[in-house]
């Protein structure tokens, strides 16, 4: 498990230490694929700022820096990639430390200036927030909690949906985030209500991840079909069905998601019987 600190300036990054750029929803790597250090950036004069220790693996530094501009010119041989796809081929550790980095950087983009007065903010190293240089206000790194949830039906069967936002289509476990006031267990029956007309029972939690589309905690469940006609909702659901696991499965989510270890634990099953 990486160690997470509190959220701090630092005024000398470790030259060895790993710097998580962020633009848009792409992360900056260098030729070997990973992302640079503090040595190759300084080397390259890509100027570091807002400088925090976002998570230590191993004695590794992994610092969050200052977002991008999305018209930066990148000197050669940083580029860009994909941060949902990079992040899908990390350990369970580095994904959880890049996650914590471009999590605080857009913390830090998003609450520079306080949301009860309008002054400007700055990083309190007492407790790790930002806090209002007027009016004491203070802002922590914000997590959104959401649920995911795979639908199955008797031994073999298991309900995906096609969500109309996903660029390349494949099916996968139904998702949403929990609304105000709600607990995990209301927001799976209001998500599965809304999305797909069905009810579910017996929810067991599955497990957790971070994600950091924009900052989410996903919390995932099982549970079994209870009734209920599927009626997508045709605005984020296009298409639901059910998929008998002794057949060959639609594309489904990239090894590394909660969702995709979710269906391989059902499949898992398939052979344990
Ligand atoms: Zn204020």
């Amino acid at each position: 498990m990486p160690f997470f600190p509190k959220p701090a300036a630092v005024a000398k990054p470790a030259p060895a230490g790993v710097v998580v750029f962020s633009v848009n929803r792409e992360i900056l790597i260098d030729q070997s694929g990973r992302p640079p250090t503090v040595a190759t950036c300084q080397a390259l004069g890509l100027p570091l700022k807002d400088v925090l220790l976002a998570a230590e693996i191993g004695g590794m530094p992994c610092y969050s820096v200052q977002q991008l501009a999305p018209e930066t010119t990148l000197p050669p041989p940083l580029q860009t990639t994909s941060l949902r796809a990079f992040l899908n081929r990390q350990s369970p550790a580095w994904r959880q430390a890049i996650t914590r980095a471009v999590e605080l950087s857009s913390w830090r983009m998003e609450h520079r200036f306080c949301g009860r007065c309008g002054t400007a903010m700055q990083l309190n190293p007492d407790d790790g927030a930002l806090r209002c240089t007027r009016c004491g206000f203070e802002s922590f790194p914000i997590l959104s909690p959401a649920i995911i949830v795979r639908i199955t039906r008797g031994d073999h069967e298991i309900l995906l949906g096609r969500n109309r936002a996903f660029s390349t289509p494949f099916f996968s476990n139904f998702a949403g985030f929990v609304e105000s006031g709600e607990t995990f267990e209301d927001a799976i029956r209001r998500e599965l209500h809304e999305e797909i007309g069905v009810e579910v029972t017996d929810i067991r939690y599955f497990g957790s991840q971070n994600w950091p589309f924009p900052h989410t905690l996903l919390a995932a469940f099982t549970a079994e079909y209870a009734g209920g006609e599927l009626h997508p909702d045709g605005e984020e659901i296009a298409e639901a069905t059910w998929f008998d696991v002794r057949s060959p499965l639609p594309p489904i989510p990239l090894p590394g998601s909660i969702s995709r270890a979710m269906i391989d634990d059902f499949l898992a099953m398939q052979r344990a019987t």
